[in-house]
């Protein structure tokens, strides 16, 4: 199996988590989520532990919670003692109401709204990672309205160019983030953001793409920050605090996809910015990074009940579902891969191929194409895999479906973190 948190058991039934996922999809209806809060806790202690080892001793992850947002999360991020990336108002307020420690939280976005901005600093977000120089101004501006003086990461962008590693896309000097170093601009982000009276710059952040498999590309982007690091040292006489290095490691939605060694993949690049350090005569920065796909997708699987079969004859076979691009957007949206099995005959030959159909009225509603599973019948329970990243966090009305229950296990148990929506939830602001 793609992740040590699922096996099979006597009755052939597929779990997750010590769980029978068929047990659960009765309990609880479908479309189900569910989550693992021992898989999502092993991650961050992962990331929290070999960055302290290898970086700096006040390093650290933040979960970057635009992958899956919602209050018990952030409870288990201030349990593992690690920080959190928010990009809006609505995931700050989320945490807040968690009682999550707002100082070890970072506020992204590259257009964070002036109301925004003051609720953000009104909530003690301890910095926010700033996107262009027009924004940091606005920050401090409204800083200095409120006596404060806000703490403050510069987004640059690395110029990683996207075709030397495919998939990522956010790091090119033509990105929508940041401001990029290979035009001077980042430079002249710097000296002007030294100058403002409200702001204190801690240091820099960048984030290169998503879904990474290597660890080359962080190094290549730390290379180019470390120098970077140098040189506004050189240019202002700044020493940069911090230095994010964003998220975007990968993980495995199918058995194509390589076995990562995360704490591998951090000791790497901690060898290659303690080198550049030692040549360029710096103390090694304090590191952050982002993971959120990491931390969340294998720690989520997603339960549906099988409509219909239609088998158009020589050409293709559909298997309904009870739910679709309004839970799982990605497929729809870019084609993502994933594993998709049949919960409740997982020993049964994996010979018939199928294309999972979503129930939305359109085309593009389909959640994997062309998959193997045992010939699917009604009322069968399909469960699609590593689905606890950027699905119910992506989660629509469209066609007016309600957002599915999500359903925590730990040691054994199972609790309710996220209810099902009711038809009265979805008309709740209509007027
Ligand atoms: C999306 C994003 C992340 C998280 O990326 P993953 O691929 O989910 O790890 C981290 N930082 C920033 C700035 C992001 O935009």
């Amino acid at each position: 199996m793609i992740c040590n948190n699922l096996s099979v058991n006597d009755c052939g039934h597929l779990t997750f988590a010590g769980m029978d996922t068929v047990d659960l999809a009765k309990k609880y209806g479908t479309p189900l989520m569910l989550l693992d809060e021992g898989k999502i806790r092993e991650k961050m202690s992962i990331y929290r532990e070999a960055m302290k080892k290898y970086f700096t001793d006040d390093s650290m992850p933040l979960y970057a919670s635009k992958a899956l947002s919602f209050k018990y999360i952030y409870k288990i991020a201030k349990s593992e003692n690690i920080g959190i990336d928010c990009v809006s108002a609505g995931e700050i307020y989320t945490a807040v109401q968690a009682g999550f420690p707002m100082e070890k939280a970072y506020f992204h976005g590259n257009s964070k709204t002036e109301d925004e901005i003051r609720f953000a600093i009104e909530n003690n977000v301890g910095h926010f990672v700033c996107d262009s120089i027009e924004e940091v101004s606005v920050v401090d501006e409204i800083a200095r309205s409120m006596g404060v003086v806000q703490k403050v990461l510069l987004r640059i962008t690395p110029g990683i160019d996207p075709h030397t590693h495919k998939k990522i896309s956010t790091g090119s000097v033509d990105s929508k983030f940041g401001v990029a170093i290979e035009t001077g601009q980042a430079y002249e982000l710097v000296e002007k953001t030294l100058a403002l009276a409200n702001i204190q710059l801690d240091g820099y952040h960048c984030h290169i793409g998503s879904q990474i498999f290597e660890y080359d590309p962080f190094c290549d982007a730390a290379k180019i920050m470390i120098k970077f690091i140098a040189d506004t040292n050189k240019m202002f006489g700044f020493t940069a605090k911090t230095l994010n290095l964003g998220g975007g490691m990968g993980v495995r939605y199918t058995e194509a996809d390589p076995e990562i060694d995360y704490k591998a993949n951090i000791k790497g690049i901690a060898d290659v910015i303690s080198q550049l350090c030692a040549e360029y005569g710096l103390d090694m920065p304090r590191i952050l990074m982002e993971p959120g796909r990491s931390i969340v997708a294998d720690s989520g699987l997603t339960l549906y009940t099988a409509g219909y079969l239609k088998e158009i004859t020589g050409l293709k076979n559909y298997i309904s579902i009870d739910g679709g691009m309004t839970d799982n957007p990605r497929f729809t949206l870019y084609q993502s891969p994933y594993t998709v099995l049949l919960a409740n005959r997982m020993n049964e030959e994996y010979d018939y191929k199928c294309t999972i159909a979503g129930r939305c009225c359109e085309s593009g509603d389909i959640i994997q194409e062309d998959v193997l599973l045992p010939r699917p019948q009604r009322n069968d329970t399909i469960a699609v895999l590593t689905t606890g990243a950027y699905n119910y966090a992506m989660s629509s009305h469209y066609n007016k479906v309600p957002k599915p229950c999500v359903v925590m296990i730990h040691n054994k148990e199972d609790f309710v973190v996220i209810k099902r929506e009711t038809y009265a939830d979805m008309i709740a602001n209509e007027v």
